[in-house]
């Protein structure tokens, strides 16, 4: 079966090629760098990674721009509210996010913008809507006349044609029960940023920084745009009028879209209160490759509830898979190869495929990797894997890894001294001799965790970095 992803303007699920020869043009909405990234943001971020590795890993090549959202509503409310310059104020922000992107181990996007940098391109996209009658002014603002786009509404599948003509909206964020011609352009106000333009002056609205970048760099039509599910309205629909207005052509083939990480029965949000961020996370002692895991390990149009509990079996997880390849790469096995586990890992490695290929399901990617663990592990007991099945193992579990990156030890981690790896070997010899197995087994566990593989031979423990 070829690759499929399930479109939010279809609601179906579509195969996917790009339009153009091999490389896919795909825009993502960034971070609004209001303030700090929380894990139901970087599931979405973590989502698109999952996505760009499978597209690379299906052969395609990528132009991926996401954009760093530098000025809306809500920053400038807080910037003025710390006596910042804008620019002042995001900086702080986006070296958060970038640096939270790093530690997830998200790749870095063909092309990081910021909107800021933007501005005359969503100037000159406004004139573009205005010649063509899609625009009115009102007190120095620019508005976008939704009943001038006749397909309004089909992304998010709601029928907005019995709207009141002439009713606005000016924040960037609200909900479809306030479906209006929304603001394009935003006069200066006292003690707010502007820009001059050809438009006059003023500043853009959220939405249209959005189209400006992605068209500038993707082209008018790109492959595949996605985002959180909240995005769908009014940003992305917003996006299409714009877009679509001016150009006359589709705006995005695929439109996807990623469910949310919540908390009980309540999404989570910076606004509602009920979040973590990466760094409270890890402040608790969690690795950042956990969380990596249980944020990739939910298919991305399902909702995923954060516990604990979870996290703690994503750590385990980890752990069983790490512990699975120093198997491998350690113990001695017969001679041989074993054709039947052969074709079993075959057949792995095609569950796999065939997983991520339907839609990213990520679930069922995982249980085909964790099945072949299990059988092989009990294999490996029963004599009966080979040392010919080593290197077959080991490019199923690579090829996982090319995906999901969990099982290279943490930047964080691999920074051990050795004087302090030294002393914890030390302290795991006093466990042997006091013959408390269990503590000596979890400290070779940790020191795994950290990238350290411990070899117990006659002359007594020797360690090497993985
Ligand atoms: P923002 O910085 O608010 O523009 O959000 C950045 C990205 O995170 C957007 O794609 C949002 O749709 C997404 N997002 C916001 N809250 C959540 C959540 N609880 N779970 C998953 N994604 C979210
Ligand atoms: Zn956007």
């Amino acid at each position: 079966m070829p690759l499929r992803f399930y479109s939010t303007l279809t609601q179906t699920v579509e195969q996917f090629a790009p339009l153009e020869g091999n490389t896919v043009r795909m825009y993502t909405c960034g971070p609004t760098v209001w303030n700090y990234v929380h894990i139901g943001n970087l599931r979405t971020f973590t989502f698109q990674d999952i996505l760009r590795r499978w597209l690379r890993y299906r052969g395609y090549q990528l132009d991926h721009v996401m954009n760093i959202t530098d000025v809306d509503d809500r920053i400038i409310r807080e910037a003025k509210a710390a006596h910042k310059t804008l620019d002042e104020y995001t900086a702080v922000y986006t070296q958060a996010f970038l640096d939270d992107a790093a530690a997830m181990r998200l790749e870095r996007p063909e092309r990081l913008v910021r909107a800021t940098e933007h501005i005359q391109a969503m100037a000159r996209l406004i004139a573009g809507l205005s010649e063509k009658g899609c625009t009115y002014q009102s007190e120095g603002s620019i508005y976008f006349r939704i009943s001038a786009f006749p397909g309004y509404g089909k992304l998010s599948h709601m029928d907005f044609s019995g709207i009141r003509a002439g009713a606005r909206v000016d924040t960037d964020r609200y909900d479809k029960a306030d479906a209006r011609d929304f603001a394009l352009w935003k006069a200066p106000k006292e003690g707010e940023p502007f820009w001059e333009t050809e438009i006059g002056a003023g500043r853009p609205g959220w939405h249209i920084e959005c189209s400006a970048m992605a068209m500038q760099y993707l082209g008018e039509t790109l492959d595949i745009h996605a985002g959180g599910i909240d995005l769908t309205f009014p940003h992305h629909e917003n996006e299409i009028a714009q877009s679509e207005a001016l150009t006359g052509k589709p705006f995005a083939r695929f439109w996807m879209h990623s469910e949310h990480l919540i908390l009980g029965d309540q999404t989570m949000s910076k606004s509602l209160g009920n979040f973590f961020t990466l760094a409270d996370l890890l402040g608790q002692g969690y690795q950042p490759e956990a969380i990596r895991y249980l944020l990739a390990s939910v298919p991305y149009r399902k909702k995923l509830n954060f516990t604990f509990d979870s996290l703690h079996s994503a750590v385990t997880a980890i752990q069983r898979l790490r512990n699975y390849k120093l198997r491998l790469e350690t113990e001695k096995f017969p001679e041989g190869l074993n054709e039947k586990l052969l074709e079993r890992t075959w057949q792995a490695s095609r569950e796999f495929e065939e997983s991520l290929d339907d839609d990213l399901n990520t679930a069922e990617a995982l249980a085909a990797v964790f099945e072949f663990v299990r059988e092989t592990n009990s294999a490996m007991d029963a004599g009966e894997f080979r040392a010919g099945n080593v290197r077959p193992a080991l490019d199923l579990l690579a090829r996982f890894d090319a995906i999901f990156d969990v099982l290279g030890p943490s930047a964080k981690a691999a920074s051990i001294s050795e004087s302090e790896i030294e002393a914890l070997v030390a302290e795991r010899n006093q466990a042997r001799r006091a013959r408390d197995f269990a503590r000596a087994d979890q400290m070779r566990s940790q020191l795994l965790e950290r990238g350290i593989i411990l070899e117990d031979t006659k002359e007594g423990v020797r360690w090497k970095r993985k």
